[in-house]
Formats: C-alpha cells, structure tokens, sequence
C-alpha cells in the first residue's frame, strides 16, 4: 500500500511556499515533479481526465523568473501551487468536458474567471479532472470517461459530483482542487475523501465560464487538506466578477480569523437532522464527538429547527432539473457539442446527437426539467417548489439570529461501494443533509474529522454559515483541525485491489 501522491502533492500550501521561497526547489520543479507523479500514478486513480502540461510548465517558468525579480511574498496567494480544476471549468486551449460525450472534443475558446484568478494568484494549472456528467450524481459514476476511484478504498465511490477534485486532493497529488456544488457536489465527495471542501455563499465566486446545470444553485469551491490551505484558495477565488451579474464584492481575508478559537461562538445543531431516517450510526457518531469536542473549546451548543428543510429534496429535484433542461438546451450539435453525422434534417439531427451526447442521467435531468416546465405542470412543481425555497431561506435565516455557525452530517454514511446506488432515488437521498444550503444560497462545508469506527472510512461534518460570512465556518473548522489533526494523505491502493 503506498500513496500516491507526490511529495510536493502531499505538501500544504504553507510548505510549499516555504520551500519555494529558501529557493529549496523551482517552481518549474514542483510543477514537473507533479505532472510525472499524476501521468503515472493517476492511472488506476482515474481523478485527472487531461493533464494539462504546456499550460502548467508555462505558468511555472513565468513564475521561476518573476520571483526572480521581486520578493515571493509579492508573487500570489496560490503562488507555484498546483492546482487541478473540475472538468466543467474553462481553462483556454484545454478540453472542458463535463465527463460528456457530448463535449468530448470541446476546447475551451477562454478561461473561466475563478480559473483566471486563481492563475492571477501564482497557481500552476496542472489538469481537469473527473466528474459525474454534467455534474449529475453523488458518485463520479456518471462519467462518460469511467469513474473515478476512492483513494482510500478502491472499491468505492469518492462521491461526487467533484469526485475528480477530492481524490486528487486527498491521494496527495495536489494540495488544492476546485469543483463545484450544486446540491452537494463539494461537501459530499470532500466527505468520502477526507478532505476539507468549502461551498462559498452563493455569490461569492463567479460562475462565468463554468458550464451551468443550475444557474441559482451553482457555486465553485476549493478542496484542500487543510483549512488555511482552502482559506487561501477562497481569497484568491471570491469577488466581483463584471461576467457574473450574481457576483459580489468581498474584501475578507478568510485566514484572518482561524486561530481565534471557538470560545463564545454559539454552534446550531438540528435535532431533526440528528434523527433522519438513514443516517448511519457511525456518522451520528462522528457529528455528536464534533460537537462535543467544540463545547469542551468554549462553543456554546443550541439546538436549532429548520422546519422546511425536510422538503428541500423535493424542492431541489424540481428546480434542479427545471434549470438543467434550460441550460443544457444549447448543446444542440450545432453551437455546440457532440453532432450526429448523416442526418438531412434538423430536427433528426438535434434527437440523434444529444441521444448519443448524453448520458442516462443527463437525460433523466432534461425529460424531468422538460416536463416540469411545461404548460399545466409548472404551476403545480415548479411554483410551489420556489415558494419552498424561499421558506427554506427563511428557515436559515432565522436559524442565524440564533447562532453563529451550524454543525451537521456531510453525507448520511460513508463512501459507498460502486454500482450500490443503483436506484437513481437512492442516489439522490446522499445529498439529504447539503442541498438545503443550496436552495437557501448559504455557504457550506464539509470538514474531515477521522474515520468511522464501523467502516473505517473518512467522515465529514458540515458546518454552515450566516450568508456572506463564510469566515465563521472556517473559524470554527479550524477549531476542528486542532483537534482532529489536518487531514492525513490517503494511504493509497494497489491498482486493481
Ligand atoms: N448530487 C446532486 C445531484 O445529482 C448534486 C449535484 C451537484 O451538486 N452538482 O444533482
């Protein structure tokens, strides 16, 4: 069992840059060493879906000779750090697939700006990595491409639909990865993984040049081992974006605030959460030790109700695949996407090329979203499910009178073994403790606190946060990583074990 990350990989920011700085190693080093490693040993991982060389050894040699000249400290937040990017981010003259047949030869014509900020900051674009298509699903098993493996366990799932960027992130092969959350799709894979996974309010981050599946629900952000190492990459990443009319300003440095202990800070727990039908036992477990473990830091501890969150699945599973159907419309083989050749009119042209493009779930998504928006339909779900939402942001509204951060199960149970969720709605219910937190435009994370005393596998507990102040649920997990120590490298896997 060796890991597989690189030493580099395995470093957090903070080392690297350290290191960088003495000159110990060249950034170009750092970057070659890391691309070889992820060439090599990603193989059976399958987390990268291209290794983007030019562009990584390019930013490396840029920074080499720039920190040359000025002093590192000037040089970026990111600077000489690899990162890999979830494949639905645009990175020019690099592939975004989306884990798409449908997209499967599209290069990107720009870059996306949480992309471009982070190379604003120093980062070394090192890859795109895997996903569940389209970003639909909990598992990565969607991927056109094949799935991505669980680093810990590699007959399981590394959650998804971000499972790309949490197994790399957690095998060590780099120290910061950006995915995405729509209902989950962070906190989740962060979980299975053992990694810390931030969702930034709603907001924070520009969506512009990730490819849409909910456009009021999407949120880019970053996966690390440690809390300050994600800390680094949200200042790099948040901000107004005149491309994202959604976004907003932020002037916080969210490292500010992680030594300051959690003493005074009142922490939500949901009962109703706690007692959820298919939560499992280690889990609970886990959420209860956390909150334990915060009280003894000088945490006061509230119970707090979220009345309508109950409904927030089926509310998601309305708006969700309402916003999917109309974002995906434009992958219709002509602007864009995968076309069908041989076909003399359009209208077969449009049926064969996106029943090719698309995958199963894809299209369970569309045919939902098509049918909810239709006339007749769409006053009796898509209607209530928006005055759903808006009690839901309510509910956590009020919640955030009360206290200063909630604490709560990731994912009802650890990593799962592939093909076990077999039924889509079963697959669905993994995101039974995230999606409210969408619905609602909070930030939410997932950070690691140990392995499950029944499966042995890493969990994650959530913590949620007042809108735009996500640096209360940094401070209170960098409380937790004290306690729980960062979040160790995966011990690895032989391929086909
Ligand atoms: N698992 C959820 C879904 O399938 C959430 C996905 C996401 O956050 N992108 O829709």
């Amino acid at each position: 069992m060796a890991a597989l990350g690189t030493p580099f990989g395995q470093m957090s920011v903070a080392q690297l840059q350290a290191g960088l700085a003495a000159k110990e190693f060249s950034c170009h080093e750092v970057a070659a060493a890391t691309l070889d490693v992820i060439e090599e040993a990603d193989a059976p991982l399958h987390a990268f879906l291209e290794v983007t060389r030019d562009a990584a050894l390019a930013a490396a040699d840029a920074l080499d000779a720039r920190v040359d000249a000025d002093a590192f400290a000037q040089a970026g937040a990111l600077a000489g750090v690899p990162v890999g990017y979830k494949d639905n981010m645009n990175l020019v003259g690099t592939h975004t697939t989306c884990a798409s047949n449908m997209l499967e030869s599209y290069v990107s014509p720009y870059t996306a700006t949480c992309v471009a900020k982070t190379l604003q900051a120093g980062a070394v674009p090192v890859g795109k990595l895997n996903m569940d298509e389209f970003a639909f699903g909990s598992s990565t098993e969607t991927s056109a491409f094949g799935p991505t493996l669980n680093p810990w366990d590699a007959t399981r799932v590394p959650g998804g639909s971000s499972g790309g960027s949490a197994a790399a992130v957690a095998a060590g092969l780099v120290p910061v990865a950006l995915g995405s959350d729509t209902g989950g799709s962070i906190r989740q894979p962060a979980s299975f993984c053992g990694v810390v996974g931030v969702k930034p309010t709603y907001g924070m981050v520009s969506r512009y040049g990730v490819v849409a599946f909910g456009s009021s629900l999407d949120q880019v952000g970053p996966f690390a081992r440690t809390v300050e190492d994600a800390a680094l990459a949200l200042n790099a990443i948040c901000g107004h974006d005149p491309l994202d009319c959604t976004s907003q300003p932020c002037s916080v440095d969210f490292t500010a605030n992680l030594s300051e202990g959690v003493k005074g800070m009142k922490v939500g727990i949901i009962p109703a959460f706690m007692e959820a039908e298919g939560l499992s036992a280690e889990v609970k477990a886990k959420v209860e030790e956390a909150a334990a473990k915060l009280e003894a830091a000088g945490a006061e501890l509230r119970e707090v109700e979220l009345p309508n969150a109950k409904a927030a699945i089926s509310a998601y599973y309305v708006l969700g695949p309402c916003e999917a159907f109309s974002n995906l419309a434009r992958f219709d083989s002509v602007r864009y996407g995968y076309s069908d050749p041989g076909h003399k009119d359009l209208g077969s042209q449009y049926e064969a090329s996106r029943a090719k493009g698309f995958g199963l779930e894809a299209r369970r998504r569309i045919m939902l979203g098509s049918y909810l928006l239709s006339a007749g339909v769409y006053e009796q779900y898509y209607y209530p499910a928006q005055q759903v939402r808006t009690l839901i942001t309510e509910d956590y509204m009020k919640a955030f009178d009360q206290v200063d951060c909630l604490l709560a199960p990731a994912a009802p149970r650890t990593a799962f073994k592939f093909g076990e969720m077999a039924e889509p709605a079963e697959m669905y219910l993994s995101d039974m403790f995230t999606i409210s937190i969408n619905i609602a435009g909070n930030g939410g994370m997932s950070m690691p606190v140990g392995l499950g005393a029944e499966s042995g596998l890493p969990v994650g507990v959530q913590l949620m946060g007042p809108a735009f102040k996500d640096e209360n649920m940094l401070r209170v997990a960098a409380e937790l990583e004290r306690i729980y120590g960062p979040a160790p490298v995966a011990p690895g896997f032989k391929a086909g074990e």
